[in-house]
């Protein structure tokens, strides 16, 4: 399965559906989340790969 947003490999069982899309689990908290957590959500992937 590979997300339909990000084109990241989903394990199986992780998958999410959102409006007929396949998304991994980032794409569909992010389709999701209001538009002002995005950033905070962002930031905090950035510090994590660092
Ligand atoms: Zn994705």
């Amino acid at each position: 399965m590979e997300c339909t947003k990000c084109k990241v490999m989903i394990p199986d069982g992780e998958e999410r559906t959102h409006k007929k899309e396949l998304l991994c689990e980032d794409c569909y908290i992010d389709v999701l989340s209001p538009a002002n957590f995005r950033p905070v959500r962002v930031g905090l992937r950035c510090q994590f790969e660092i």
